[in-house]
């Protein structure tokens, strides 16, 4: 039985009880259009059963998730110009997820359009700490 949240808008999407602007659908994923877009075709994937982030996810739903975010990404690229794209995941609410169902966002880009999105200002390491960080996650890889 698959997970569905009755309080959830994406949920509701995913169930087609709120209209949207669908791109792409099939068994697993839905995909449509940003209500809020940052460019031009914005689009979010969301899984069609309930996980609250990418981590909750099963790694097969996963790569087709992102098999999907190629698909729409290719299509942005052959029919609305898009110079390049950014896919992004936001996970949990300090890196600015606001819907606690998982979703991708494809993000088409334009060269012309010279805005400015995604910036990161760079974080101050010492060599010996990045050696440590490296060890961590690699020893945190199931
Ligand atoms: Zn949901």
């Amino acid at each position: 039985m698959k997970k569905t949240d009755r309080n959830c808008i994406f949920c509701k999407l995913a169930n087609h009880e709120i209209p949207t602007n669908v791109v792409y659908e099939d068994e697993f994923v839905l995909a449509f259009l940003d209500n809020s877009p940052t460019s031009k075709g914005h689009t979010l994937v969301i899984t069609k059963e309930h996980f609250e982030n990418i981590l909750c996810c099963p790694p097969n739903l996963l790569s087709h998730v992102f098999l999907v975010c190629q698909k729409i990404a290719h299509s942005m690229v052959t029919t609305l110009g898009a110079d390049g794209f950014n896919i992004l995941n936001n996970c949990n609410e300090c890196a600015g997820q606001t819907i606690k169902h998982f979703h991708v966002h494809i993000i088409p880009r334009y060269s012309s359009d010279k805005r400015k999105m995604l910036e990161f200002s760079p974080y101050q390491i010492e060599d010996k700490e990045y050696l440590q960080i490296a060890d961590s996650i690699k020893q945190g890889i199931e």
